[in-house]
């Protein structure tokens, strides 16, 4: 999401569900979805998913900001889990902005990737006054389900390491990626796409960073393979289309492709993940689907059957 958004804010009727959704949840609670959106009991944005065994995983941050404020109020991240695309497991919420200490708030839009046996996940969050702006941090676990802790003790990324764009959320929205080799990859950038290789730990740079060309970049990339093909979608102008661009290599050339996903409804923003689960491919993404175009309920899927989602 990008701060162009934060001014859009319009009168927002909020359902009883939603005021008795901001309690800590405890346990697992267990639901099935009911066609899209697939998540209506809290506003639940930015969309991560990750295939692991026999099991999607969706991480989505989740906004809790009070009817009429201007903004988002994001302190946590959310996990759900489901074999079936249909039936969801949520689970208690893996990681909260407590556990970067250098960190101010905003639970920002994140990925959750595995790596021997090991869970990383990457947010886009606030840091505190000491480096003004967005940063990305990395949290770890032994389990998809966390609890996560700080995997590093302070950023990965802060804004003053990148100085393409002035202002100072463009270190958000980052994604990973392992390729075949092993060799890892972030990706992240709002107004500016940014990658870097990964060391193997998951939490240093293997080298510098560099960045990528796309017609009207916005944000929110997303970077998956198939077919001997690398494809890196993202968030295309704004208010926000999903358009695509593939490559024969990870590190480019990329080949502009189009649009995947047009605006979604009167949301300013998608944030779409793709995976492929079961011998499907999915576009995970969200909207809004209360008045208020600040607000996110989603996500969305909608499954390869969809004439749309062009993508082999
Ligand atoms: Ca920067």
């Amino acid at each position: 999401m990008s701060l162009g958004s934060l001014l859009q804010r319009s009168l927002i009727i909020l359902p009883f569900f939603y005021l008795t959704s901001t309690h800590a949840q405890t346990a697992d609670t267990v639901f099935t979805a009911n066609g899209n959106p697939v998540f209506r009991h809290k506003f639940t944005a930015d969309p991560a998913a990750m295939v692991y065994k026999d099991k999607v995983y969706i991480y989505t941050g989740h906004d809790v900001a009070p009817e009429k404020r201007n903004g988002y109020e994001m302190h946590e991240w959310l996990c759900f889990s489901t074999s079936d695309m249909q039936t969801f497991t949520e689970h208690p919420s893996p990681l909260n902005v407590k556990a970067f200490k250098w960190a101010k708030d905003d639970a920002w839009a994140s990925q959750v990737i595995e790596r021997n046996g090991k869970f990383y996940w990457f947010v886009a969050i606030s840091h505190d006054s000491t480096h003004r702006g967005k940063a990305i941090g990395v949290a770890v676990s032994d389990k998809p389900t966390g609890p996560f802790t700080d995997a590093i003790g302070a950023a990965l990324i802060t804004n003053d390491m990148t100085k393409e764009s002035k202002i100072s959320w463009d270190d958000i929205d980052p994604t990973v990626f392992i390729d075949d080799n092993k060799q890892a990859y972030l990706f992240w950038g709002n107004t500016t796409l940014h990658y870097v290789k990964l060391k193997e730990n998951m939490t240093e740079m293997d080298g510098p960073m560099q960045t990528i060309s796309l017609p009207h970049f916005t944000e929110a990339p997303w970077v998956h393979k198939k077919n001997g093909w690398y494809y890196l979608s993202y968030a295309y102008e704004f208010p926000e289309k999903i358009a695509y661009a593939m490559s024969r290599s990870i590190e480019g050339p990329w080949e502009y492709k189009g649009i995947i996903n047009e605006i979604a409804g009167n949301c300013n923003t998608n944030h779409q993940a793709i995976i492929e689960f079961k011998g499907k491919d999915y576009f995970i993404y969200h909207n809004t689907r209360s008045s208020d175009s600040t607000k996110k309920y989603s996500p969305h899927i909608t499954d390869s059957s969809t004439p749309r989602l062009l993508l082999t």
